[in-house]
């Protein structure tokens, strides 16, 4: 049996790459361990939020990364027929952070800049098309089964970073639930080649419609946009696909005819909420989708995810490197699990309620409330301030900005009470209730 006296990272996704790139960078051993051939071609993840691009930056990416990813300086909400709620401008953290700006770029590219990283790491051995089958773990060791085209193998290894996505073959058998809700909807995730800014879009919108919510995002710089959506979960993927001329009539500014636009990627899929109860079992830890998983509305999955692996990786290097406490993995888990379920899930909650809200007094609200925070730059701030929660106690901000931000919410809710918009905001808090309720935090 094969040992390594270092960290097997299991699942080959963006989170796994950047966890064991930042291992590999630390001197530590490291072996990939990947089902897939390659690079998943799937370009799941699009947009990443400013602390997300701060992290890649801390990684040594973010320079290869924006010469292929669009830079996208705010975002729209939008009516169904596509006129404008409020546009959300990220230059008002001007003065708060470095990165003021989303990032959009699909999660394939993303990880094929890693891969070409990781090469350069002779510690860094990626294995692909080796499934890990089995999991076992005493005080000292654990013990993995993987099967590929050479065979069963087996190995052992200090330390396990589980980064195999959300149907995780590892926190399965570690014993870890998955809890929470699968929404009722079903998305559709589109990559179709129309030009959205001929019709005054911005490079990432949200459109709020009982029936046509959408999320329409530029994927990249050869004119791919990602044009997501709601379809009846009942029906097959062929009908899906059948149905589409006649949704992109309505969802697509202009109605355009299947003519104008190129479908390049379609993808039905269903969306949850879940949360693992805890990201460490002994010498297993969860990162990235197999610790937690929620609906994409809002790109926070992945943005989450890069903040993951960063904390992971920093705190297997201090025990690995430098002898220093297990305690730190056990604060790692907790600082990341209440970052999901404070901060990720309520959030992405709000927004897919927000976008497909049906009661039209409750819609009426909402508009209110987005069309406030598109005029008054104070609390724009304060809400694209909200995003930086995403680093959890490790937060970057200076100082002042952190003693602003922490209170954020009192001065938010006196704001938009003041512009009567108190049951959006009553909306938002109680879905975070509902969230911590669902997942016992
Ligand atoms: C349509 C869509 C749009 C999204 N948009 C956004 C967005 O805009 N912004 C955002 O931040 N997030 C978004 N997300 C979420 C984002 O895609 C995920 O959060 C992200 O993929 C998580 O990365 P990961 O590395 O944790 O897991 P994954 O990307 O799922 O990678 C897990 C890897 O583990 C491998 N694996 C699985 N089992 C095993 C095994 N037993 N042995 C070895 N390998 C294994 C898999 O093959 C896979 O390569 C979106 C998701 C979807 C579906």
């Amino acid at each position: 049996m094969e040992t390594l006296d270092g960290v097997v990272v299991i699942g080959g996704g963006p989170v796994g790459l950047l966890t064991a790139l930042k291992l590999g960078k630390a001197g530590v051993r490291v072996i990939v361990l990947e089902a897939e051939a390659g690079v998943s071609p799937s370009p799941r993840a699009v947009a990443y939020m400013p602390p997300t691009a701060a992290a890649l930056d801390r990684f040594g990416l973010l320079d290869d990364i924006r010469k292929r990813a669009v830079w996208c300086p705010d975002f729209a909400y939008r009516h169904g027929d596509g006129s404008l709620i409020a546009t959300m401008d990220w230059s008002v953290l001007a003065h708060d952070t470095d990165y003021p700006y989303m990032l959009l770029l699909g999660q394939n590219h993303v990880s094929n800049v890693i891969v070409q990283h990781l090469r350069t790491l002779p510690n860094v051995d990626i294995r692909w098309n080796h499934r890990v089958e089995s999991i076992d773990q005493d005080a000292s060791w654990v013990t993995l089964q993987t099967s590929g085209p050479g065979g069963t193998t087996r190995l052992r290894t200090r330390w396990v970073a589980a980064t195999d996505g959300a149907r995780s073959t590892v926190r399965e058998k570690v014993g870890l639930t998955f809890d929470g809700i699968t929404w009722s909807e079903r998305l559709v995730a589109t990559n179709v080649f129309y030009d959205f800014s001929l019709h005054g879009y911005s490079r990432a919108n949200f459109v709020h419609d009982p029936v046509d919510w959408a999320v329409v995002v530029q994927l990249d710089q050869s004119g791919l946009w990602r044009v997501c959506y709601g379809e009846d979960p009942s029906i097959s993927e062929a009908e899906v696909r059948r149905r589409m001329p006649e949704r992109f009539k309505r969802l697509l500014p202009g109605a355009p005819t299947p003519d104008q636009y190129r479908v390049d990627h379609l993808n039905p899929y269903r969306v949850h909420q879940r949360c693992a109860p805890e990201f460490r079992r002994g010498r297993v830890i969860l990162a990235g989708d197999a610790a937690h998983a929620t609906n994409p509305m809002g790109g926070l999955g992945l943005s989450g995810g890069v903040l993951d692996a960063e904390h992971l990786a920093e705190a297997l290097i201090s025990v690995i490197n430098e002898g220093a406490s297990v305690r730190l993995l056990d604060e790692y888990a907790v600082d990341r699990r209440k970052v999901f379920l404070e901060f990720t899930s309520p959030t992405a909650t709000a927004n897919f309620t927000w976008m497909k809200e049906s009661d039209p007094a409750q819609r009426a609200r909402d508009t209110a409330m987005l069309e406030h925070a598109g005029t008054d730059r104070t609390v724009m701030r304060q809400i694209l301030l909200d995003f930086e929660k995403l680093n959890g106690s490790r937060s970057t901000l200076s100082p002042t900005t952190s003693n602003r931000l922490s209170g954020a919410p009192k001065r938010i809710v006196r704001e938009v009470v003041r512009t009567a918009t108190r049951s959006a905001l009553a909306s938002l808090r109680s879905a975070k209730a509902a969230q911590k309720r669902l997942f016992h935090a």
